[in-house]
């Protein structure tokens, strides 16, 4: 029988209606509400002509409604495509007009943001406002379809699914390094591949209360969703304020009575180094998670010594190869603040491959390129067979869909041990907290501001919360008064904040190789000694 992800939410609906799926500060949802409200919108969206296949987006903060809007689209067999509402509008025009949504279903404090991207008469023409938010809304350009209240007017039963199994379920777009974010097309059985391994290596259960702290326009938060939902537990939505307060971040822990913490690993590194976290804290945490980034081995030693009843485990993956392909749980404390945690074996029905540039696998020990085959991988990107067939390959020699290989971008090695290590990349993709960065695509957004002659952008490694500063080298326009605060300000209207660079410098030339083409190590070198 074909299982879809809103199936394993209403299976624990039906097992325990009355009890809590979603804490957010004071409001609690239960099993049986977040099951009749979504199957309320469903019922609502097909009315309004959503059919299988369409997309849905959803500007909504991360909140129980939310989550309930994600389970609604799913149910009138659509696919959802979360916007971050922090991202300028330009950024999410991009995104609005390369899915083309049939909905906009919005919530929060977005009313303005919506008037923007509802300026343009060709978007508002294809694509209609719902409003889940508290009241009413409208704006200048827009006035919403439906309101939450509206809902109650809709039939509460289950309805009947035209998806399949590997229908799309989902599409989340990443930076793109030309300027334009790609869009990942996930499928229903690509989340539950992994949440069927994750939740039986974890053995989640029903007195799990997990958190819910990556946002959920990023893969990790789908771990979050279905890894909880399915099983029957809680998940307790970390409002996103408490990122600048790492004691509130502890206190949230301590009070919520975390069973299970998973984010990126930046945010651990910014609760260690403000020490908050004391001996034996923590009695009900089981395990901590990371995945995204490498979790630096001195604060993994911090949170292992003050935490030693807890399991940590590394995950390792892309968004093409969803949520996670591999994993590592550390066996015990590491001796030396230079040992690296590797990322591991793969995961069940996954497999990583360390190959070279012609596609043959590397000797044991020797660096390649990290490629991913198995259940994780997605159809491709949305409507780009262009890039879809650059990272998407089928190994050689083979025909069989299983032996598909996804290239990573990653750098690895196959230890002694058997064990994948993970080396860095082999391009200009960053994370910064967490945030998966394509230069490119900060240095396109700086072009087309057309207020420098030539412009750079570089990453060179920090010792802050940030773990890597985005650098800008730039060539003023002669004409121009150009200042970094001036550049800043303009791009701030087109990338979201964590794309923005922190440190710049004017040239009167760009460093050039003997090729002719910028000197971007010079340039690193350059920012690294400015910082010193
Ligand atoms: P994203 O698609 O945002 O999940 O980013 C995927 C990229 O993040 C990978 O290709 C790696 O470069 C990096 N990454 C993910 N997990 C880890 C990890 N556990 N250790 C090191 N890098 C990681």
């Amino acid at each position: 029988m074909s299982r879809l992800l809103q199936q394993l939410v209403s299976r624990q609906a039906e097992q325990r209606p009355d009890q809590t799926a979603i804490v957010y500060h004071q409001e609690k949802m239960t099993y049986g509400e977040l099951e009749e409200g979504s199957n309320r919108l469903a019922h609502l969206l097909k009315e309004a002509g959503c059919a299988k296949g369409d997309r849905v987006c959803f500007l909504i903060p991360k909140t129980p409604a939310a989550i309930m809007t994600i389970l609604g689209i799913l149910k009138a067999d659509c696919v959802y495509v979360p916007l971050d509402t922090s991202s300028p509008a330009p950024r999410l025009e991009k995104i609005i007009d390369a899915c083309t949504p049939r909905f906009i279903i919005a919530g929060g404090q977005v009313i303005s943001m919506l008037d923007q991207l509802m300026a343009d008469e060709a978007r508002r023409k294809g694509t209609a406002i719902g409003w889940i938010g508290d009241g009413d809304a409208q704006g200048s350009n827009f006035k919403a379809r439906f309101t939450r209240e509206d809902l109650n007017g809709y039939s509460s039963a289950q309805l009947d699914y035209r998806n399949d199994t590997t229908d799309a379920a989902h599409i989340l777009f990443t930076s793109g390094s030309t300027g334009v974010p790609k869009g990942v097309v996930i499928t229903h059985a690509n989340v539950i591949s992994f949440i069927d391994w994750a939740v039986g290596y974890f053995g989640t259960k029903p007195a799990d209360k997990i958190s819910a702290h990556p946002p959920l326009h990023f893969d990790l938060s789908t771990f979050d969703i279905y890894g909880t939902l399915s099983s029957g537990a809680q998940l307790h939505i970390v409002p996103t304020e408490l990122n600048l307060a790492p004691q509130k971040l502890a206190a949230f822990i301590r009070e919520s009575e975390l069973t299970q913490w998973f984010s990126v690993p930046s945010v651990l590194n910014f609760m260690a180094k403000a020490d908050v976290v004391k001996l034996n804290d923590f009695p009900s945490l089981e395990r901590l998670l990371w995945c995204g980034e490498v979790f630096p081995t001195p604060p993994l030693i911090h949170w292992m010594q003050r935490l030693p009843h807890v399991k940590f485990t590394n995950l390792y993956g892309p968004t093409e190869a969803t949520i996670a392909s591999s994993y590592y749980s550390v066996p015990q404390c590491p001796a030396d603040e230079h040992d690296q945690i590797p990322i591991g074996t793969a995961c069940d029905g996954e497999e990583l491959i360390v190959l070279d540039e012609t596609l043959k696998p590397v000797p044991q020990g020797e660096i390649g390129d990290l490629f991913i085959s198995g259940v994780g991988l997605s159809p491709g990107y949305w409507q780009d067979p262009e890039k879809t067939g650059a990272a998407f390959l089928q190994l050689p020699g083979t025909s069989d869909p299983a032996d598909r290989i996804y290239k990573t971008g990653d750098l690895a090695r196959v230890g002694e041990d058997g064990l994948v290590y993970y080396l860095g990349r082999a391009d200009s993709q960053i994370k910064s907290r967490g945030y998966r960065i394509e230069l490119g695509e900060i240095e396109t957004a700086l072009n087309a501001l057309n207020q420098t002659e030539e412009c750079a952008i570089v990453a060179i490694n920090t010792a802050g919360f940030e773990g890597v500063a985005i650098c800008c080298a730039y060539v003023p326009l002669k004409e121009e008064d150009t200042t970094p605060a001036k550049l800043r300000s303009a791009l701030s209207k087109v990338l979201p904040n964590y794309m923005l660079p922190a440190r710049w410098m004017s040239f009167e030339r760009l460093p050039k190789n003997a090729n002719g083409k910028i000197d971007r190590p010079k340039l690193r070198e350059e920012f690294q000694n400015d910082g010193n």
